[in-house]
C-alpha cells in the first residue's frame, strides 16, 4: 500500500498542525512586529475540526499505510481540548505512535491528560539555558525555568522526551556546549536544528546558519563524539553518541547536507492543507472536498494524486537564485 512520489520516496509520515497561533514569538519563527496584534490567524470555521482531522487520518492510514503522526502548531496546546483528538487519534488501528513537538510551556497543565490520551513522545523546543537570551528569543519574556518545568511534567507523566535547539550563529552557538551537558545529565535526547530559511518573515541569511560541521567541532572540544546508524530511513537527525557511552544527540542539517533524498513526510495545516515540502509556497486544499462530501475514497485518490506527483527537493537545491519569495510559514505547518 505504499503510494511513492516522482523521486520514488514513499508517504511515511503525517504530521499535523492544530493551529496557526502562539503564545511565543520567536524571531525566527513568528517575528512580533509581523506576528502583531493586527496579524490575520485562522477563524475557528477555517480550521478542521477534531472530526476532520480524524478523518484525514483514517485515509492517509489507509491509503498509504503511515503509522506515525506528529500534532504539531504554531503551539498544539493552544488549541483547546487537544487531548481528546489525541485520543480520538490513537483509536485509529495501525496508528503505533504519536508524537507532538511544542514550546513546552503549557506542558505542566496539560502532560498527564496527553499522555492518558495516548500521546507516546514530546519534542521540545529550547534554544538556550540563559535566561536574557531565551526571553529574547521568544519574544513573550518567558523565563527557561517555565520550560524546564515543562521537560518535567513530560517526564513525570512518562512521555518519551527529545529536546530541539535552533542554532543561530552570533546569537546561541555559544549554548551548544552548556545545552549538550545539561541535558546529557539530564538523559533526554538534544538535537542541534540549523537555522532554516522557512517563511519569509525570518530574514535569513546563509551566513546565519551554524553549520553541522562547526557543531560537531564545538561537541568534540569537551566530550567527543562518534556516529551512529539511523534508526530509521528518512530520519532527519543524524545520530551521534558520546563515546563509550550509549547517551545520544543529532543534529538536523537541512542546510548544509540536506536530506531530500529519503524525505517521506506529508504536512497537513491547520486549514487543511496538504503541503508536501516545508519549503513549498503552494498547499494542496483538503478542507474544501472534506465539506464538499467528497467520499473516504475520493479522498483517498486526491492525496494519492498529489503524492505520486511530488518531486520537491528544495534543500537539495538550495541557492540564492532558487530561493523562493513566498514560502509557507513555519507556524502554518510547524517543521
Ligand atoms: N511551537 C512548537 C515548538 O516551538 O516546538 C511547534 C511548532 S515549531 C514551528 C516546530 C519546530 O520548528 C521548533 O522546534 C522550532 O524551533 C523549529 N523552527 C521554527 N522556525 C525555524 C527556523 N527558521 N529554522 C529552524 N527551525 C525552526
Ligand atoms: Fe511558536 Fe514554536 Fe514558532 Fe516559537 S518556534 S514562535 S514556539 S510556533
Ligand atoms: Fe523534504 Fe522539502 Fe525538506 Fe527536502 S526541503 S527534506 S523535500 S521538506
Amino acid at each position: 500500500m505504499d503510494i511513492n512520489d516522482r523521486l520514488r520516496r514513499p508517504l511515511r509520515d503525517l504530521r499535523i498542525s492544530v493551529t496557526d497561533r502562539c503564545n511565543f514569538r520567536c524571531h525566527y519563527c513568528m517575528p512580533a512586529d509581523i506576528f502583531g496584534p493586527n496579524y490575520d490567524f485562522l477563524k475557528k470555521n477555517m480550521l478542521l475540526s477534531f472530526e476532520e482531522i480524524y478523518r484525514l487520518a483514517v485515509v492517509f492510514r489507509k491509503t498509504s499505510g503511515i503509522k506515525k503522526i506528529r500534532i504539531t502548531g504554531g503551539e498544539p496546546l493552544m488549541r483547546k481540548d487537544l487531548p481528546i483528538l489525541i485520543e480520538m487519534l490513537a483509536s485509529i488501528d495501525g496508528i503505533e505512535d504519536i508524537a507532538m513537538t511544542t514550546n513546552g510551556s503549557l506542558l505542566p497543565k496539560y502532560a498527564k491528560a496527553l499522555k492518558e490520551a495516548g500521546l507516546h513522545r514530546v519534542t521540545i523546543s529550547l534554544d538556550t539555558l540563559d535566561n536574557r537570551r531565551f526571553k529574547k528569543i521568544n519574544g513573550r519574556d518567558v523565563s527557561v525555568d517555565t520550560v524546564l518545568k515543562g521537560i518535567d511534567a513530560a517526564e513525570e507523566a512518562g512521555l518519551g522526551i527529545k529536546i530541539n535547539m535552533v542554532v543561530q550563529k552570533g546569537i546561541n552557538d555559544s549554548d551548544i556546549v552548556p545545552m549538550a551537558e545539561f541535558f546529557r545529565k539530564k538523559g533526554h535526547v538534544l538535537r542541534f536544528i540549523e537555522y532554516m530559511d522557512v517563511g519569509n518573515s525570518n530574514g535569513w541569511k546563509l551566513d546565519d546558519v551554524f553549520p553541522k560541521k562547526a557543531i560537531i567541532e564545538r561537541i568534540n572540544g569537551v566530550m567527543p563524539i562518534e556516529p551512529i546508524d539511523p534508526n530509521y530511513t528518512g530520519e532527519v537527525a543524524t545520530r551521534y553518541r558520546y563515546k563509550g557511552t550509549d547517551e545520544e544527540i543529532g543534529i538536523i542539517s537541512s542546510v548544509t547536507d540536506a536530506f531530500c533524498s529519503t524525505c517521506n513526510r506529508s504536512r497537513l495545516s491547520a486549514e487543511g492543507k496538504l503541503y508536501t515540502c516545508l519549503f513549498a509556497s503552494k498547499g494542496h486544499d483538503l478542507r474544501g472536498p472534506l465539506r464538499n462530501d467528497a467520499s473516504d475514497a475520493d479522498m483517498a485518490k486526491i492525496i494519492t494524486n498529489i503524492w505520486s506527483n511530488r518531486n520537491d527537493r528544495y534543500s537539495e537545491e538550495r541557492t540564492e537564485h532558487t530561493k523562493r519569495s513566498s514560502k509557507i510559514e513555519m507556524s502554518h505547518i510547524g517543521g
